[in-house]
């Protein structure tokens, strides 16, 4: 692109149609549904999905996680990265390909809309070359609009999944939130009115681990030397590669798939729809395909092997404990801190107080308020507790004082009580301790 002409070489992707291209429009279809949609789909009144990092809860198919869900939470990423190590491990980078969002907006709008402004190929080729006209003016500056508004939309989207998506579309939300948009939406412009490609190769941490999640029989892109080369018009009768350069044209990353597995592939594909389109016209298959290492060296394809069994193991234990713990999973949630600032407090008449916080949050979806009782056990006779009745809706959270207060003669530096919050459906309860003075201290 002119601006930036000499900084790199520029690829100018060409389109291709077939297979694989078919299914980075559907991986891409899925991927707008989710980015535009979820934010918008409420279940019970809550969103789908909702990482309120404000409330320090998250909203998934209608259960919400609080902070104390912790375990669940840690259960969960473990599950999400070793999915992505036994996916890789068998796939190699076919996430890179069609899944992450990097390649589906490269692959699925910037390069058609930089054609749809621009033209083809070629005639974006020429015009970057030569000077600055009113028509390379207008395209350009058109083009890059368009990046932004997309760049602006992608990032209102994914705040979406933080911040409730009315909120955020009406201009309710915190005007840090919007500052969050604007940070993405830069880096996104940037992304796609220039630097493309190299996030790929240069940014991605994903791409950088590839070298210790793949061995010999996961899947890579490869040509076929032995059929293709030596390369020429000659090698039409036998199948060969003719030279066209229609796998280089269209490879998103600028490399030739011809000098071997490189770092930058992503794995799309578009080389192999490429070749089959030659090849088909010439009655052959093609030369570039997903094929493995330990195949190329003429072994058979192993999917079972001590790696993908080890996350294999991983994955099931990992389902298996967030069951169990999503079995026992409590809608009620409690914290019992002390009052900031205060141990105890002997009174005139002569009765040790403690003062608590009750920090009570609940995860039930349904449209009531449900009313809680709060219950002290381990006290000694005599003893007063003073709580008001705890009123919550639908996943609320509300934090109430607790004063205990307990004859001094009857405790001797600490006792152990329990504080119950019970309700019709639900209760909680958790340990604490009450403070005194020793005796005789
Ligand atoms: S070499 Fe083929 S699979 Fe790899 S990035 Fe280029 S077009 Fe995609
Ligand atoms: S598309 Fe096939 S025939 Fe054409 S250059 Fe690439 S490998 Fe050779």
């Amino acid at each position: 692109m002119t601006l930036f002409h000499g900084l790199r070489p520029w690829v100018y992707p060409a389109p291709i149609q077939g297979w694989y291209s078919a299914w980075h429009k559907r991986s891409a279809a899925v991927l707008f549904a989710v980015l535009l949609l979820v934010p918008w789909i409420r279940i019970a009144g809550q969103p789908v999905f909702l990482a309120d990092l404000g409330n320090r809860r998250l909203n998934v198919l209608g259960t919400i996680f609080l902070a104390s869900d912790g375990v669940l939470l840690l259960l969960g990423g473990l599950f999400a990265v070793f999915s992505l190590f036994m996916f890789t491990s068998l796939f190699g980078r076919l996430w890179c390909g069609y899944m992450c969002p990097q390649s589906v907006f490269m692959l699925n709008l910037v390069y058609p809309i930089e054609r749809w402004i621009e033209g083809t190929r070629g005639k974006q080729m020429q015009r970057d070359k030569g000077p600055w006209t009113w028509d390379k003016a207008w395209r350009k500056a058109a083009k890059w609009a368009v990046f932004i508004a997309i760049a602006v939309i992608v990032s209102m989207s994914f705040m979406g999944f933080f911040i409730p998506a009315p909120t955020l579309w009406t201009g309710q939300a915190s005007a840090t939130s919007y500052g969050v948009v604007a940070f993405f939406t830069a880096i996104w412009s940037t992304d796609f009115i220039w630097y493309r490609e190299q996030t790929c190769n240069y940014i991605c941490p994903y791409a950088r681990f590839q070298g210790a999640l793949t061995d010999d029989e996961s899947l890579v892109i490869a040509y076929d030397v032995e059929r293709g080369e030596p390369r020429g018009r000659e090698a039409k009768a036998r199948g060969g590669c003719i030279d066209c350069n229609k796998c280089v044209v269209v490879c998103p990353q600028g490399i030739d798939i011809r000098d071997g597995y490189q770092l930058e592939c992503i794995a799309c594909g578009k080389c192999i729809d490429a070749c089959t389109s030659v090849m088909d016209r010439l009655g052959h298959d093609t030369l570039v395909r997903y094929t493995t290492e330990a195949e190329e060296h003429g072994a058979t394809h192993q999917w079972l092997r001590p790696r993908t069994l080890v996350y294999g193991a991983l994955l099931s234990v990992l389902t298996a404990a967030f069951a169990y713990v999503l079995w026992n999973h409590n809608p009620l949630e409690l914290n019992v801190d002390r009052a900031p600032g205060s141990l105890y407090v002997v009174d005139d008449d002569g009765y040790v107080r403690n003062t608590f916080m009750l920090n009570v949050a609940t995860r039930h979806l349904e449209e009531e308020t449900r009313v809680y009782l709060v219950t002290v056990d381990g006290l000694p006779e005599d003893s007063q507790v003073r709580v008001r009745p705890i009123q919550l809706e639908a996943s609320s959270r509300t934090t109430v004082p607790l004063i205990v207060r307990v004859p001094k003669d009857a405790v001797d530096g600490a006792l152990a009580l329990t504080v119950s919050v019970k309700g019709q459906e639900d209760s909680v309860s958790e340990e604490t301790v009450f403070k005194a003075p020793r005796h005789g201290g």
